[in-house]
């Protein structure tokens, strides 16, 4: 297969990026600063594009790569592929599903039990020398708070049973309602948060989850409720989260994703009732490796004309 060209369009652990260029013909495109260089010299060969969660392929890109075959991404969310252009040029999609939901629920319950808390703010405390001068202020209980879940999928669903653990009532909003799910419904996303303490995002990123927590949303969350977003960036009006926790409309935020990463408002920085982390969801070495294990498998599949293990499209 060592005649396969793959590009590669985002930076990947270096078992992914060593084991790929083992196999294949791989081309990295920060090799190619001028877009136009990678097309004139490679779009007549390349046969597979390797993505993640910022990086994909646009409907632009997959016209200029005629003999493109697949699109395989190290991720699960798939909001930086055109799925419908795929789709009407019969371009295979896969993702990684599964091998990293243990991560991204472990990083959400993370991430409350750290706004709740005050763990970061509190571990600040200690560094600066300040318990010397007096004990840390008082904190907010997790355990018994309402969580309410905008996308009961396999993270959503993982993300509830650990909240289960500290005795959270769940309750869910997606656009069905899961008949075999005993977790609350709510139709609206303003009802969810309406009636949470705390509102986590899981639902994948589309047009119709794009901005889905909006000004009505948070105002509905209220000064003592709290957003957790390890979905995508795009899933909150930031400017909107940004002077909802400035004018103290919102009790806090924890936010694995940002709308415009690696760029985080600067407002943020000062606030003390928010947790920022820098999109770490799955970011574990077992989990990438395990990640990078699906997008190889995939790729191998494909080309040896074998099922493909985690098909999207
Ligand atoms: P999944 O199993 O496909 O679950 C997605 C859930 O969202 C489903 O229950 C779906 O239910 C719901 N949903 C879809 N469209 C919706 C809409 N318009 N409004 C409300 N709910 C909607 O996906 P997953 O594996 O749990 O992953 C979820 C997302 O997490 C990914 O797409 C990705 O963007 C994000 N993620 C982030 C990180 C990170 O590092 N922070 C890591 C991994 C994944 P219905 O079809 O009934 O609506």
């Amino acid at each position: 297969m060592g005649s396969i060209s793959v590009l590669l369009v985002a930076k990947v652990i270096p078992y992914l990026e060593q084991e790929l260029n083992k196999r294949y013909n791989l081309l990295r495109i920060w090799d190619y600063p001028q877009k136009s260089q990678l097309l004139t010299q490679h779009s007549a060969s390349i046969r597979a594009v390797v993505g993640n969660a910022s990086a994909g392929a646009d409907a632009e890109f997959i016209d200029a790569l005629p003999k493109l075959e697949i699109v395989s991404s190290y991720s699960v969310g798939v909001d930086m592929i055109d799925l419908n252009k795929c789709k009407e040029k019969g371009i295979r999609v896969t993702n990684t599903p599964d091998v990293l939901t243990d991560d991204v629920a472990d990083l959400a319950i993370g991430l409350i039990l750290a706004l709740l808390r005050r763990i970061c703010e509190s571990d600040r405390y200690v560094r600066n020398g300040n318990w010397k001068s007096g004990d840390y202020k008082l904190t907010t209980k997790f355990s018994g708070k309402t969580v309410g879940i905008i996308g009961l999928g396999r993270i959503g669903t993982a993300i509830a049973k650990r909240a289960e653990g500290f005795n959270c009532p769940i309750s869910y909003f997606s656009r069905t309602q899961k008949q075999e799910s005993k977790y609350k419904y709510y139709p609206s996303v303003v009802e969810l948060a309406s009636n949470s303490d705390i509102l986590v995002v899981a639902c994948p990123l589309t047009e119709e989850t794009h901005h889905i927590i909006n000004r009505e949303v948070i105002n509905a969350l209220g000064p003592k409720g709290y957003l957790i977003n390890i979905g995508r960036g795009k899933h909150v009006d930031e400017p909107e989260l940004v002077s909802a926790l400035l004018e103290g409309r919102l009790g806090g935020a924890g936010l694995d994703v940002f709308e415009n990463e690696p760029h985080v408002p600067e407002e943020l920085f000062g606030l003390e009732n928010v947790v920022l982390l820098p999109h770490v969801g799955s970011g574990t070495v077992e989990t990438r490796t395990a990640m990078a294990d699906l997008v190889l498998g995939n790729l191998e599949a494909h080309f040896l004309g074998k099922p493909l293990l985690t098909p999207l499209v």
